[in-house]
């Protein structure tokens, strides 16, 4: 077996854990494989190993691993989200290659997302990220400003509003991770009382999945627990 398919094993082992810990079915949380830096044939291998959903940070890198795999195996279906920071002038072909899109944080991006994805294609599936670590992370809308952003997204027609997503602070101690990802919850369980629809609580990456797991991730982004460590960002 390759490494990647191991690492994949071992990282739904910890996924199950964590789930039956928190009293939760396996089936409620998603694996995204995180394949930023990595060649097309990690992913092909994560692809032979069953894995089917992959994120990329850098445009011009996923559009040339899409287009790398795709070639490879046509025949297979693959979800790819869209998980970096994004630059109001490249919103168009994310609009038209990706499935997901982590990382609205702007009124004016999720506009251009909506006015640039083909019409032959499902709605673009959206998650809000949202900054709940305060002064100490430049990315994600503030909490104060995520209701009127969320009504905003809500509206547009070409895209579907699926839930919320954030980077916490980096902490080793599984209740601080925890903590942070309790405020990430609190925000979304609040809006769903106010009546949006979510169902998606993206949170957790290699190092803290299980806590994000206590807390209610639907899908966790993990990366270098399944590709190892990366050599350059
Ligand atoms: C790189 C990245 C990940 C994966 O991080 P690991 O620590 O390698 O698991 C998850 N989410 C986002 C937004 C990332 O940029």
């Amino acid at each position: 077996m390759s490494t990647i398919a191991q690492n994949l094993q071992a990282v739904d082992a910890s996924i199950l854990a964590a789930a039956s810990a928190a009293g939760r079915a396996r089936e409620a949380i998603g694996l995204l494989a995180v394949s930023k830096t990595f060649p097309p044939e990690a992913v092909l291998e994560a692809i032979a190993a069953g894995q089917h959903a992959f994120g990329e940070n850098y445009l011009q890198e996923a559009l040339d691993k899409m287009t790398a795999v795709s070639r490879a195996v046509p025949a297979q279906e693959i979800a790819w989200h869209f998980i970096g920071p994004i630059q109001s002038n490249k919103t168009r072909p994310i609009a038209q290659h990706f499935d997901w899109v982590h990382t609205v944080e702007r009124l004016k991006i999720a506009q251009r997302l909506s006015e640039q994805r083909p019409e032959d294609k499902a709605p673009l599936n959206i998650c809000l990220q949202v900054n709940i670590s305060g002064e100490a992370s430049k990315s994600g809308a503030a909490p104060e400003e995520l209701e009127a952003l969320a009504q905003a997204v809500a509206q547009l027609p070409r895209l579907r509003l699926r839930g919320l997503m954030a980077i916490p602070e980096p902490e080793t101690e599984f209740d601080r991770q925890r903590a942070a990802f309790h405020r990430l919850r609190n925000l979304f369980e609040g809006l769903n009382a106010k009546g949006m629809e979510m169902d998606t609580l993206s949170m957790g990456m290699s190092s803290d999945l299980q806590a994000a797991i206590a807390e209610g991730a639907t899908i966790v982004r993990v990366g270098s627990a399944i590709f190892g460590s990366r050599h350059y960002e």
